[in-house]
């Protein structure tokens, strides 16, 4: 642990990129981390409430999240889904027979009363994460993919269409009546930084920026406030960020991420492989930190993120 940012960090997070950023965070900071989670991708499936990038978040931190798909638990068995299958259920959403437990509780949980904040809190308690994970909001939101072929639910446009047709637009409805938790303001006012963790900046992102007033809550604070790039090299590590940057008008790059972000951030940290784009990228106004931002594993999160934390602290804002 790293007596320096005493007073915590909030992390802003999606799925795979920000649970790996996460992880390293939360290695450091311990309960100092509060991870800010989008909910946009959530929906209701057989019944369950599944919270994809809560889930892949948790895991990760817990040490049981899949390695070779990016979601669901390790050592997954799948007799649910092959019985599913067997009756004729629906196949296109993938439930392993572990990860089904999680949305079981959470059904039970949100029945009993529980806001989804106490619900991930339960979970996170159970699996002994330390860091607090924090949905982006109680109230629903859900991004709407705008296609060619009309609005598409997310899951359909991700999962059931592994995302095939162009995007013209995103929408996040319910985010503007939603409202930003207690636990989100807390975390966002006692922290010394405030880190955009690699998530994609579209359907990651944007979504948890969305929601209520929770821009001007993270501008209120005169703290720093940075980012990883998801974007290594003009393309993603995993998912559509690059594919949607291109469908909507914009190179594929660190750059574009830096456009996008304009105005939240003080600092981006780019990877070295994108070391050329670092003038133009300072010429935006932000601060460039370069270095390996490829997370294989705990030890390349724990070193990005300590990077991350450094390159923070040694901003001056405000005042
Ligand atoms: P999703 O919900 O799983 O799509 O989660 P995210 O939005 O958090 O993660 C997807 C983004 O993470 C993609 O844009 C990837 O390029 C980025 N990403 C994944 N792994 C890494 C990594 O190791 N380093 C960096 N810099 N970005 C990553
Ligand atoms: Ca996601």
């Amino acid at each position: 642990m790293i007596a320096a940012l005493a007073g915590g960090v909030a992390a802003l997070a999606g799925g795979v990129g920000g649970a790996r950023l996460s992880r390293g965070l939360a290695r450091l900071l311990g309960d100092r981390l509060s991870v800010i989670v989008n909910t946009g991708d959530d929906f209701e499936h057989l019944g369950l409430p599944i919270s994809p990038d809560l889930d892949t978040v948790t895991y990760t931190l817990a040490g049981c999240a899949n390695p070779e798909t990016g979601w669901g638990v390790a050592n997954e068995s799948w007799n649910f889904m092959a019985q599913l299958r067997e009756l004729g259920g629906p196949d296109w959403f993938l439930l392993g027979d572990r990860d089904l437990a999680t949305h079981v509780l959470r059904r039970e949980w949100l029945g009993q009363g529980d806001s989804l904040t106490q619900v991930t809190a339960r979970l996170c308690q159970r699996h002994g994460i330390a860091s607090r994970i924090l949905p982006m909001s109680d109230d629903i939101v859900r991004t709407r993919v705008q296609t060619a072929e009309g609005l598409l639910d997310f899951q359909d446009y991700f999962v059931r269409r592994r995302c095939d047709v162009a995007i013209s637009g995103l929408q996040f409805d319910g985010a503007r009546e939603a409202r930003v938790p207690a636990m989100v303001t807390e975390a966002i006012t006692a922290a010394e930084a405030i880190i955009v963790c690699p998530s994609n900046p579209y359907v990651s992102i944007d979504p948890i920026l969305a929601v209520g007033d929770m821009q001007a809550r993270l501008l209120a604070v005169e703290v720093p406030r940075v980012a990883v790039s998801p974007i290594i090299g003009g393309a993603a590590v995993k998912g559509p960020a690059a594919k949607m940057m291109r469908e909507l008008g914009h190179a594929p790059s660190s750059l574009t991420v830096a456009e996008k972000y304009h105005g939240l951030l003080h600092g981006l940290v780019i990877d070295r492989a994108d070391a050329a784009l670092a003038d133009a990228i300072a010429a935006t106004g932000l601060a460039v930190r370069i270095t390996d931002t490829l997370m294989r594993g705990p030890e390349d999160s724990e070193r990005l993120a300590a990077e991350v934390i450094a390159f923070a602290r040694s901003l001056r804002v405000g005042g």
